[in-house]
C-alpha cells in the first residue's frame, strides 16, 4: 500500500501513525479517510482582495521588518507561498527571494 503526499506540502514522506498519517516535513497530521479536507483548501486574501493559495507568486506591497532581525524585506520583493497557515490572519509561509523561508501577512502582498 503506498501512501499519498501530504495534502499541505506534497511531500512524499508520509508516514501512517496509527489512523491518522504523518508529513515529517510540514508536521501536518490528517486522517485519510476524511476527505473534506481535500475539498476545502485554505485560501487567504491578499491587499486587493484577491484569493490567494498555495503555490502562488505573490509581491510584497510595503517594506516589512523581518521579526527578531535587522532585516527589512523591500517592496516589490517576490515570494512563493508554501503553505497558508489559518489563524487569526492568514498567513503565508513563504519562500522569499533573497531572504528565505518565513511568514508574511496575506495583506502586505498581492498576487504576481
Ligand atoms: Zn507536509
Amino acid at each position: 500500500m503506498s501512501l499519498p503526499p501530504c495534502p499541505q506540502c506534497n511531500s512524499e514522506y508520509v508516514y501512517q501513525d496509527q489512523n491518522n498519517l504523518v508529513c515529517p516535513e510540514c508536521a501536518y497530521e490528517w486522517n485519510p479517510a476524511d476527505t473534506s479536507l481535500e475539498e476545502q483548501p485554505i485560501t487567504a486574501k491578499d491587499a486587493n482582495g484577491t484569493e490567494l493559495t498555495e503555490g502562488d507568486k505573490v509581491t510584497l506591497i510595503k517594506d516589512l521588518k523581518v521579526k527578531s532581525s535587522s532585516q527589512v524585506l523591500k517592496i516589490g520583493t517576490k515570494a512563493l507561498i508554501r503553505r497558508i497557515v489559518e489563524g487569526k490572519d492568514h498567513e503565508l509561509d513563504c519562500r522569499v527571494d533573497g531572504a528565505g523561508e518565513m511568514m508574511v501577512t496575506a495583506k502586505f502582498v498581492k498576487k504576481a
